[in-house]
C-alpha cells in the first residue's frame, strides 16, 4: 500500500517476562464502577447500565515513566485500575464465554484532569478534553492469563509520595469482569489488542509536579510514575 505519510508507530505495552510487547488497538474505559467511587462523585451507584468512554491508544504509558504535567489543567487526577487485554474479538458475548476473550490483566492509572472532566459533565459536554490527552493512561506490564488465570478478588490499592490513597479490593467491582465483556461487545465489536480499563475505587485525588504515583494489585505487582514539570 502507498502511503502519503509514514505509517504511525503501533502503540504497545509491555508484557511481564518478556520482552515481547502487547499491541493496542483501542482503550475503552468503565466508568463509576465501584459504588463508593460513584458517591465521591455525586452520583447513586445503583445499578444503573455500565457506561464508557474511551482513550486514544497511542496515549498508553509503561509504568517508571516520568509523564509531563498536562496542559490546561489545575487538578489532574489519579484513577487506580485494573486493566484487560483483549486476545480474542467479537460480540455479543455471553458472560460464560466472557473470560475466553482476556488475553492478560494489567494494572493501570486513568490520569483525568478532573476540572475538564467536571465541566464538561456540568455542559453535557464529551469527557474527551478530561480523559483522553497525552500520556493519559498509565498501563503496566500485562501479566497472560496462561500463567495467572482470572483474578476475581485481591486489593487494588493506590499510594501519592508513599502515603496510600485509595485502598480497596477488585471483587468490589459493580460490574463484574464478564459483565464488562459481555455489555461493551454487544454495543462494539471487541477486537484482539483492545483494552478495557474497569474502573477507579473511592479516593481518587490530585497529582502535582514531583509527585510519584504507585498503583498495585495483588498477583500483578505494582507500577509507579513520576510527574515532571509543566508541559
Ligand atoms: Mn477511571
Amino acid at each position: 500500500m502507498n502511503l502519503v505519510l509514514p505509517a504511525p508507530p503501533i502503540p504497545t505495552v509491555a508484557v511481564e517476562g518478556t520482552d515481547a510487547r502487547f499491541p493496542v488497538r483501542r482503550i475503552f474505559c468503565v466508568g463509576r464502577n465501584y459504588a463508593a467511587h460513584a458517591r465521591e462523585m455525586g452520583r447513586d451507584p445503583d445499578r444503573e447500565p455500565p457506561f464508557f468512554f474511551s482513550k486514544p491508544a497511542d496515549a498508553v504509558v509503561d509504568s517508571g515513566e516520568t509523564i509531563p504535567y498536562p496542559p490546561q489543567t489545575e487538578n489532574l487526577h489519579y484513577e487506580g485500575e485494573l486493566v484487560l487485554a483483549i486476545g480474542k474479538g467479537g460480540r455479543d458475548i455471553g458472560e460464560t464465554e466472557a473470560l475466553n476473550h482476556i488475553w492478560g490483566y494489567a494494572i493501570g492509572n486513568d490520569l483525568t484532569r478532573r476540572d475538564l472532566q467536571l465541566a464538561a459533565r456540568e455542559l453535557g459536554r464529551p469527557w474527551d478534553f478530561g480523559k483522553a490527552f497525552d500520556h493519559s493512561a498509565i498501563i503496566g506490564p500485562v501479566h497472560p492469563v496462561e500463567k495467572i488465570g482470572h483474578p476475581a478478588k485481591g486489593a487494588i490499592r493506590l499510594s501519592v509520595n508513599g502515603t496510600i490513597k485509595q485502598d480497596a479490593d477488585i471483587a468490589d467491582l459493580i460490574w463484574s469482569i464478564p459483565e464488562v465483556v459481555s455489555f461493551l461487545s454487544r454495543s462494539i465489536a471487541l477486537a484482539p489488542g483492545d483494552l478495557i480499563m474497569t474502573g477507579t475505587p473511592a479516593g481518587v485525588g490530585p497529582l502535582v509536579p514531583g509527585d510519584v504515583c504507585v498503583v498495585s494489585i495483588d498477583g500483578l505487582g505494582d507500577i509507579a510514575t513520576s510527574i515532571g514539570a509543566r508541559s
